[in-house]
């Protein structure tokens, strides 16, 4: 545990946020994602505040222990958890759990459909189906959409309570004909297959943060918004948290004098400022090189990570006016901060997030 760095997360921004993807969908209702951590915010205090005070009604997660987790520590909670990808619904043990609980599995190849249609004792779980549009990762594949429909009348199952596919790409400039929109007419011509053999479709869901960003896919039901719901996209309203360190060592250096393990030297003259903050701590060893602006002046995470301790090198020129004990923002609520920093080490703000380690406490701000 830290006491001197910390993510500190605003739920007013949490809030913001929610209401600026509800102006962009008014006619959705949001499926927020709150799987890995919330994207390492934290996946209880995030659950609560999106149920309780945001009054969303579904919440996503990627696996059964993490809806049990959040059912453990709140049994009563008024939100819907749906289980994106490993139901465990084929385990015997752990697929009864959805028989107790507002936990429902999203199906997402033939036999999780099976399992649950041909076992009567399922017959209150709805079914939420999610087909293969071209991404090639799960959902139910399109020369299996017969048998999709012959195993649901065959049952006496006509109702998909929602039916979703998810966009590999939508995160990319949309253009007409574009593998998105491929892959969008592909879930509509699915759709309507279905209708006409007799199923009825409820509700259905598209769109992820990528599709919303772009008003695209969002007339369904339900949209599916993640990373920009925390920020992590360069049109996200606000970042949520603020990945902070407060200055432990500050040390000046000639040009030329070796820092740290390995064989890294200060390229100038200038201030090496040590925080207390490492790749124990999420900041990855590929942080190293780049380039941060702190107090309005420019430095650069320099020589390499440690567990436990960071450098940041600032040429004499760029002083920054710190001091031991100051807080320095790794990334702040300007979502360029997060973005631009994941961009330059060639990687996206949700590995970044999700890489906050559990040293790290996350603190809450009302404010
Ligand atoms: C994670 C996930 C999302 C959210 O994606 P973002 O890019 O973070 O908005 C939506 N739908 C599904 C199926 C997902 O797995």
């Amino acid at each position: 545990m830290r006491h001197s760095s910390q993510l500190l997360i605003s739920f007013p921004h949490l809030a913001e946020n929610i209401k600026f993807i509800q102006n962009l969908c008014p006619t959705s209702a949001l499926l927020p994602m709150v799987k890995a951590n919330a994207y390492g915010h934290g996946l209880l205090p995030i659950s609560k505040f999106l149920s309780h005070e945001m009054k969303i009604k579904q919440l996503g997660v990627a696996s059964l222990g993490e809806a049990m987790a959040i059912i453990k520590d709140e049994p009563a909670l008024p939100s819907r958890i749906y289980v994106f990808s490993d139901s465990e619904i084929l385990d015997p043990d752990y697929s009864k759990i959805y028989l107790n609980h507002d936990i429902v599995p999203v199906l997402h190849q033939i036999t999780d459909v099976k399992r649950v249609v041909e076992d009567r004792s399922f017959q209150r779980v709805p079914l939420v189906v999610k087909l293969n549009t071209g991404m090639n990762r799960l959902g139910i594949d399109k020369e299996e959409w017969s048998q999709l429909a012959s195993l649901l009348k065959k049952n006496n199952r006509i109702e998909i309570d929602h039916l979703m596919t998810h966009f590999a790409c939508a995160d990319i400039k949309l253009k007409e004909g574009d593998r998105t929109h491929r892959q969008y007419e592909m879930f509509k011509e699915a759709k309507a297959f279905l209708e006409t053999e007799g199923i009825v479709v409820k509700t259905t869901s598209v769109a992820n943060s990528g599709a919303i960003e772009q008003k695209f896919g969002i007339e369904e039901s339900f949209v599916r918004p993640g990373i920009m719901m925390y920020g992590g996209t360069k049109n996200s309203l606000h970042t949520i948290s603020k990945l902070q360190a407060k200055v432990l060592k500050i040390r000046e250096v000639k040009k030329g004098t070796p820092v740290g393990y390995g064989n890294f030297v200060a390229g100038d003259d200038g201030l090496v400022v040590i925080l207390p903050i490492g790749y124990g701590d999420g900041v990855l060893t590929s942080y190293s090189g780049c380039k941060l602006t702190v107090n309005g002046q420019a430095c650069q995470l320099f020589a390499r990570v440690n567990m436990d301790l960071t450098y940041l090198f600032f040429k004499r020129e760029n002083d920054p006016k710190i001091k031991v004990g100051d807080v320095i923002d790794l990334w702040n609520s300007d979502p360029h901060s997060i973005v631009e920093t994941a961009d330059q080490m060639k990687t996206i703000s949700y590995q970044l997030f999700c890489a906050v380690s559990s040293r790290i406490p996350r603190n809450y701000s009302v404010l």
